[in-house]
């Protein structure tokens, strides 16, 4: 075998690690997620939003919503105002879902809109990084 053939598969086989390791990562900060504390209230979750964003420097306008009618926590922008809204469902009133939307907001993820590499290998991993482990990154 040629220097330059093993040299190709040693690289190969390297960047075979990083996205497996990376993927692996994010697994791992989605498992540290698990048995967050339970948010008990609108009340405690717009001011649990308001520390968050002060931790990250962020002053965006974020409104936050605990809902019955999804059990999933998602956040979009409006279309007229500078106004972020999060929603949190049932199933999701945790410390850590919460972490994970203001990240998306203070980060600008929902400034820079939706594509499918940028979502599920950039901002989803980033999101989770922060709520599961506190990285800013
Ligand atoms: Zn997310």
């Amino acid at each position: 075998m040629g220097k330059f053939k093993k040299a190709c598969i040693k690289m190969l086989k390297k960047s075979w690690l990083l996205p497996i390791a990376y993927m692996g990562l994010d697994l791992a900060a989605v498992i540290a997620t698990v048995g967050s504390p339970k948010i008990d209230s609108q009340e405690q979750l717009e001011q649990l939003v308001e520390e968050e964003k002060k931790e990250l420097n962020c002053d965006k306008n974020i409104v936050p919503r605990e809902v019955t009618c999804h059990i999933n926590a998602m956040c979009w922008k409006t279309p007229k105002k500078d106004e972020y809204i999060i929603e949190i469902g049932i199933g999701k009133m945790n410390i850590a879902s919460m972490k994970h939307e203001v990240y998306h907001i203070c980060d600008g993820h929902v400034d820079a809109g939706y594509s499918f590499l940028g979502y599920w290998f950039l901002y989803e991993p980033q999101a989770n990084f922060y709520a599961g482990f506190g990285w800013k990154l």
